[in-house]
């Protein structure tokens, strides 16, 4: 997968607090940018993989007609 590791760059009053895209997990001091899907922050590559994996499968699924509708089932945002 393609992406970039990137540092959290915050004022030391900033308390913002960042978490995964897709895990929510908070992160701390890097996060992973994936080419795949920009404006997303992930705590790992691996949490970006995951989704890539699940939206694959899901496509799939669609293509053979056994998800109705593509809604929101195997994007996992906002947990
Ligand atoms: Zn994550």
């Amino acid at each position: 997968m393609s992406g970039k590791w990137l540092p959290f760059e915050l004022a030391w009053y900033d308390t913002r607090i960042f978490n995964c895209s897709f895990c929510g997990i908070m992160m701390a001091r890097e996060y992973w940018v994936d080419d795949e899907f920009p404006g997303e922050m992930f705590c790992e590559d691996k949490c970006a993989g995951v989704k890539r994996r699940l939206r694959a499968e899901f496509a799939e699924a669609k293509a053979q007609g056994r998800v109705a509708d593509a809604g929101q089932a195997g994007e996992a945002k906002d947990v």
